[in-house]
């Protein structure tokens, strides 16, 4: 069934990546870590709930333009804030476990920080405890990284939350490289709590941190992953 809703405003967050708050007619309730379809004209894609705010009936998307992507050039060229949209949801089951008693990596890249926004506002807000949360979030550079003082405020409240920005194709004072080199590492030097794994972003990211958790014992209920194509 698709709601009928509108795009109230549009923030430019990089170049690229641009952040749609969305508004529904109707009352919308979600679990942080689902998605939504959203459909303009005949066009409809996926889209991770990028925020957590239970006193506000909107919610926030987190969105890369791609060349030549049908329905990025809609929302990044075509459209303005008021535009009357329709969305399906909430789906998806890529969501905080009931009780957080286990070590969380959220290992993401771009985009892919859309769901752990939403995961992290929830935790803060609702006061959840937990055990410790690693945030690793790869970009090209450092003026690819996403939502930076929001998520330094995160970690100021949240005292078990780490956060690991790392950098491919940028000389800087942090990590640099790859994610994998990152959770790889922490596993390695750290004594963790069963923990469990939530793999989001592009395809390849996946596959090999799949891979690498897979060979090191991990199995596929402690590796939750969402794929955006
Ligand atoms: C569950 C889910 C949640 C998602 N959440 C988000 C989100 O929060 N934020 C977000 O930005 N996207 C998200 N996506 C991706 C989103 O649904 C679209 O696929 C994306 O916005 C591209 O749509 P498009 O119509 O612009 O491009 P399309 O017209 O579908 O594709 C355009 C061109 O780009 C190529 N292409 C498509 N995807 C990629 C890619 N990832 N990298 C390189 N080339 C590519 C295609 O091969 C094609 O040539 C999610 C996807 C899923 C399945």
């Amino acid at each position: 069934m698709w709601y009928s809703a509108s795009i109230t405003s549009i923030d430019k967050i990089t170049n690229q990546t641009w952040k749609f708050v969305i508004e529904p007619n109707e009352k919308f309730d979600f679990i942080p870590g689902q998605f939504i379809q959203l459909k303009i004209g005949e066009t409809k894609r996926s889209y991770s709930i990028a925020s957590y705010d239970p006193n506000n009936n909107f919610f926030e998307l987190l969105i890369v333009k791609l060349d030549g992507g049908a329905m990025t050039k809609i929302l990044f060229e075509d459209i303005s804030p008021g535009e009357k949209i329709e969305i399906k949801g909430p789906i998806g089951r890529f969501t905080l476990p009931e009780n957080i008693d286990r070590d969380i990596f959220l290992i993401c890249t771009g985009t892919g920080l859309a769901p752990f926004r939403s995961f992290l506002h929830f935790i803060d807000k609702q006061n959840i405890s937990t055990k410790r949360i690693f945030l690793i979030f790869g970009t090209r550079t450092s003026n690819d990284l996403l939502c930076v003082d929001e998520i330094n405020t995160l970690v100021n409240n949240l005292k078990n939350l780490k956060y690991i920005p790392v950098l491919s194709r940028e000389n800087w004072s942090g990590k640099k490289g790859y994610v994998h080199d990152q959770y790889l590492d922490i596993i390695n030097k750290t004594d963790l709590n069963n923990p469990i794994f939530y793999l989001c972003g592009w395809r390849d990211m996946i596959k090999e941190a799949r891979t690498n958790l897979k060979e090191l014992g991990y199995d596929s209920k402690s590796i939750k992953v969402e794929i955006y194509g």
